[in-house]
């Protein structure tokens, strides 16, 4: 008898996006005329950037071609891309990585879930309270996250609270953990971590001999150049930290697909008994040989035309146009007496509900009185209660109509003109 993976049964039945979904779809249904802007998911909308699509039609070219055709790449990704990354986003910051520390993926989401297969299943683990939702289902799933309780809190897992209070800055956890899950700039609460605190962490780590999974998926929209991009811009990082990247957020990929982790050399972690510790490194190369066969040639070529000067140019300006969206967001926000935190250093604005009313609620509110679609902060943990995520990737006039209408509408005008 085959049994099945009973942990799949502890996880909440539905996503965060599918639960908004079925609002929506309720709302559409009794407003047939409906014209709903939505603000809440984290996907790009403006297309790749020229220097992007014609390396990609370039590699389609290769590929019809006996003499150009590539199969199967290495499952680490191929060496003239692990050297454009090398060279082009550690370099400038005085970091030195060889290329057989770079892996290539396909998004950084799925090795966010597998890079927890280098570690034993029973290291406690923290992560940051609002978080991004996949780095704890993936832990359910091997049965580190434990039991979860009606607050949707797991038994596991320690949550390290980033509210008003703390400006948002998470404490160090009070008891020593193994495994802490960063992600900055943050989603979602479009907050960044100084470099002073990041270093922090890093000691922390090298203290308690603790592995740091820091996600940078967001790096791209660091305005001030004071901030980390990399946590390796922290002295002793490379012994206790790995690295997340992923070109969705900063070139548009998100259909696309194509990322990287970072697993340096001298990260090594201990066996049960105490007597050896082993680099990780080689492991992680020899789980992807064995459960990957490399993220796609045309990807790779989109993923290495970034970082030519005109891809650099055009991707900035992509940049721009998201955080212009952010920059009027807030500014309308802010006018209206809301109390507004990131959106200056990420696509996210994390924005406090007006009375305390509950995240579900002033999501309800927003979605029948504005006909705007917002992400309910609790959604992402119990510490976002009281707060909705707004995201800037909408088109401009998407976003000026949104705020156009949350203008009227939060003066208890009618929201449409
Ligand atoms: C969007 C996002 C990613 C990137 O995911 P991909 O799989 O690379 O598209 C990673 N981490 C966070 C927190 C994100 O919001």
């Amino acid at each position: 008898m085959a049994l099945i993976n009973e942990h799949y049964l502890k996880l909440a039945k539905d996503y965060v996006f599918a639960d908004i979904a079925k609002h929506v779809k309720a709302f559409e249904v009794s407003h047939r005329n409906a014209r709903l802007i939505s603000l809440a998911l984290g996907d790009v909308t403006q297309p790749l950037c020229p220097a992007v699509t014609e390396a990609m039609h370039k590699a389609v070219d290769d590929l019809s071609h006996v003499s150009t055709f590539h199969g199967y790449g290495p499952e680490q990704g191929y060496l003239w891309l692990r050297e454009a990354i090398v060279k082009n986003d550690y370099l400038p910051r005085g970091i030195h990585l060889s290329t057989d520390e770079v892996f290539v993926n396909s998004g950084a989401k799925s090795d966010t879930g597998n890079i927890g297969d280098l570690v034993r299943w029973d290291n406690s683990m923290a992560v940051t309270d609002p978080i991004y939702p996949a780095y704890i289902d993936s832990n359910v799933l091997n049965g580190r996250a434990g039991l979860r309780n009606e607050q949707g809190e797991w038994s596991n897992v320690t949550y390290l609270p980033c509210n008003e209070e703390n400006g948002f800055v998470p404490e160090l956890p009070r008891h020593r953990v193994d495994m802490i899950y960063l992600c900055y700039p943050n989603n979602p609460t479009g907050m960044v971590l100084p470099k002073e605190e990041l270093r922090r962490w890093v000691n922390y780590a090298l203290r308690n001999d603790a592995i740091i999974f820091f996600d940078a998926a967001y790096e791209a929209y660091i305005q001030d150049d004071t901030i980390p991009h990399s946590i390796y811009e922290i002295k002793g990082a490379r012994k206790v930290a790995i690295e997340l990247r992923s070109y969705s957020k900063t070139a548009g990929f998100t259909g696309v697909r194509c990322g990287y982790t970072v697993v340096p050399k001298e990260l090594t972690a201990s066996t049960m008994d105490g007597q050896r510790r082993l680099a990780l490194n080689p492991l992680w190369l020899q789980r992807l040989c064995f459960k990957y066969n490399g993220t796609s040639y045309v990807s790779q070529r989109a993923a290495e035309a970034t970082y030519t000067p005109q891809g650099r140019e055009q991707l900035k300006q992509t940049i721009g146009y998201y955080m212009d969206n952010a920059r009027l967001m807030r500014e309308q926000l802010s006018a209206l007496g809301m109390k507004v935190y990131g959106g200056t250093h990420a696509p996210y604005l994390w924005v406090r509900t007006p009375n305390n009313t509950p995240s579900w609620k002033f999501f309800s509110e927003m979605l029948y009185g504005a006909q705007v679609v917002c992400t309910p902060g609790v959604s992402f943990g119990p510490a976002g209660e009281g707060f909705v995520r707004l995201t800037s990737f909408a088109q401009r006039e998407q976003c000026e109509e949104a705020l156009f209408r949350l203008k009227r509408w939060m003066k208890g005008e009618a929201a449409f003109a």
